[in-house]
Formats: C-alpha cells, structure tokens, sequence
C-alpha cells in the first residue's frame, strides 16, 4: 500500500508556509470531518490521510526528515503510523487542539514563562481546616509600558533576518539537518530596535504581586497549590508559567501527623496507670476523656479511633495515637516519702505478684549470671 505525497495529500507547494499547511488542513479536517459525513468511509479515510499529513508537515522536524526520506524518514518516528492505533476520537481532539484551540503546546517557538515555587508554612489547624493566605511573591510580570512586546510604544520590532522571522535556523551537518534556536534573535523571530524605556526590550518587569490563595481542608506537608498563570511572565509576551504553593507544616506543640493519623505522648501519674481511672487528652477538636484501666505500664499507646484527621482526598479521618508516659514524682515532702517507703515496704511482701516484668528479669539475670558461674 503505497502512501499518497504529503504535500499532494493538503494540496500544497513544497515551499508552502507554515501558515499555508495549516490552512490547507483546516480546509480539508472541516470537508471530511466524520461529523459532517457520518458512516462515510471515503470522507473517514480522506480525514485521517489529511490528519497524517499535517501532523508531519506541522512539524519542522518531522517535515524536514520527510523532505528528505519521503516517507521512510518519518514513519519510524510515528509509532506505528498514524490512522493505525490512534482512534478517531483522537483525531477530533487533536482538530479542536491544533487549530482552534490556539496550538501552541507543540510548536517549538513557543516561549513559556518560568513557573515559581512559593513556601508555606502552615499551623497544623490551618493544614487540616483548609484557610485563606495572602502572600507576597516577587515575579517577573508583563511589562504594561509596551504589553510585554519590549519595543517602544509606537515602533515595532523587525522581522529577524538570520532566521527570517521563524525562530530556527537550520543547520546541516553532513547526512542531517539539525534545527536550532536562532542565535540572534533567541527564538522569537524579532530583533528590538528600538526598545521599552521601563523594560529595557525584555517586554517584562519586576514587581511584586500580591496573591490570595484558597488551601484545601487536609493538605499535608509536600503538597502544592497550582496556581495557573501566575508564575513568571515569558519574555516578550509568550505564556505566563505557573505558581506552585508548596504547603510546609510546622512543628505542633502536642501532634505529630502521618498522613490521617495523628501521634502525642501524654505524662500521667504512677498511681493512675496503677489504680486506673479516666484521662482527659487533648485533641484537635477539643478534648477527649481515655479509660485507663487498672495495672496499666508505661509507654501503653491508646487509639482513638476516627480522631486523627482527613487528608486533601480522604473522606474518612485516620485515629489518634496516645502514649502515656509515667511521670516520676519529684520534689516530695518528708510525709510523702515516707508514704511511698511504705508502699515500698508493702509490695516487696507481695513479690511477683506486684511487679511482672521486674521478677521476671530479675530471673533471667539470676539464670545468666548462673550460666557464668557454673
Ligand atoms: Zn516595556
Ligand atoms: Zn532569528
């Protein structure tokens, strides 16, 4: 099956202009469009030639290795081949994509603002309640003397020669031509003549703008905030990159956060862990009454189920992980000591049965030190 010129295929000269083959495609995608010749094959398979064609003639790279390979030069490079796997919904996309919808995502002449990163630091209640912040980033923005065209008001930039205005110039090396930046212009096909006052021809400035961005209820610590469009303004009036928030959270007196579940330590009396009783503790939501029960060691973490909290997707709020941790009693009165010699006194009548874990490691260290003797 041999495949039909390109060229002949949008009906164009081999010179024709970018400009010129878009047009043709045009003309061709909206005369053979499946929307407007419904379960026409002939229209289909004109659509799709017409689709393959553009897609390398757009191309100053694929359309440079097909002038010179015909159709060997491109086909290898397209996966396959188009109208083969790629379905018609694709097709439509791409109509709307390339041509109506501006196209500028493949053209190598684009020129794109720099995107920005900007660091929050969040309370942990504002991380986890979502909040409003104001913040001040210093970007490079569109120069409003010139509207970001670097060229004084009234005079116009002219047309590079080095590259005639495309942005690229080709070089030939030996067997194949590389396409490059122009080196004069830097990609913008114009040359400032005469420039900005305020921008000096870069077509932006520096300023310092003033945002106001919505946090989301649960983001955590690495999470980002696209913020579309307010990045960096491109040079000479191309498209603004993107502002990334990237949330930070700081330390939290009494939590410490994985994901939805929320961790703290909790100092308690000897004598409650040892009798027993209820514990107050605190949570994000105020507080929270714990059962300790009697007999309880130190270091015992307690979950508190669904008392973690949500993250930026997660309908449902991980738990609340509470460590009680003994606290030793100091600065006692004589009567206290004396109560606790007693205590003392008391339980070493009652042996094992007081305290597990010690006799039991005073009977390893017995059987151990047994071991070295014998
Ligand atoms: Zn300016
Ligand atoms: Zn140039």
């Amino acid at each position: 099956m041999s495949k039909r010129d390109y060229y002949d295929v949008l009906g164009v000269q081999r010179n024709a202009s970018e400009a010129e083959i878009k047009k043709a495609y045009r003309r061709l995608a909206m005369k053979h469009h499946p929307d407007r010749n419904p379960d026409d094959k002939a229209a289909e398979a004109n659509f799709k030639e017409a689709k393959e064609a553009y897609e390398v003639l757009a191309d100053a790279q694929k359309r440079s290795a097909y002038d010179q390979f015909g159709h060997a030069g491109v086909d290898a490079s397209m996966g396959g081949g188009p109208g083969g796997a790629a379905g018609f919904g694709d097709a439509f996309g791409d109509i709307f994509g390339d041509i109506f919808g501006g196209g500028g995502r493949r053209s190598a002449r684009q020129n794109r603002g720099s995107d920005l990163r900007y660091n929050l630091e969040l309370s942990l209640e504002d991380a986890i309640n979502g909040t409003e912040v104001q913040i001040r980033v210093p970007v490079m923005s569109n120069c409003e003397t010139c509207d970001g065209s670097g060229s004084r008001k009234g005079s116009q930039a002219k047309t590079c020669t080095t590259c005639g205005g495309h942005g690229e110039v080709r070089m030939q090396q030996g067997f194949f031509s590389v396409q490059q930046t122009c080196p004069q212009c830097r990609g913008t096909g114009k040359i400032i003549t005469d420039p900005c006052p305020d921008c000096h021809g870069q077509g932006r400035v520096k300023k310092q703008k003033t945002l106001s961005v919505k946090i989301p209820a649960g983001v955590d610590e690495g999470d980002q905030v696209r913020l579309a469009g307010e990045g960096e303004a491109a040079p000479h009036g191309g498209v603004t990159g993107d502002l990334y928030v990237a949330v930070h959270l700081k330390k939290h007196p009494i939590f410490q956060r994985e994901d939805t579940h929320l961790y703290c330590e909790t100092p308690v009396s000897f004598t409650l862990l040892a009798l027993g009783g209820d514990l107050e503790i605190p949570t994000l939501d105020g507080r929270a009454s714990l059962k300790i029960p009697a007999g309880t060691q130190t270091d015992k973490v307690f979950r508190l189920r669904g008392k973690g909290v949500r993250n930026v997707r997660g309908v449902q709020a991980g738990d609340l992980f509470c460590k009680v941790v003994v606290e030793t009693p100091v600065n006692l009165s004589k009567e206290q000591k004396e109560l606790l010699e007693k205590l003392d006194a008391s339980m070493r009548e009652g042996g094992k049965r007081h305290s597990p874990k010690e006799s039991s490691w005073t009977d390893k260290i017995k059987s151990f030190v047994d071991d070295i003797v014998s």
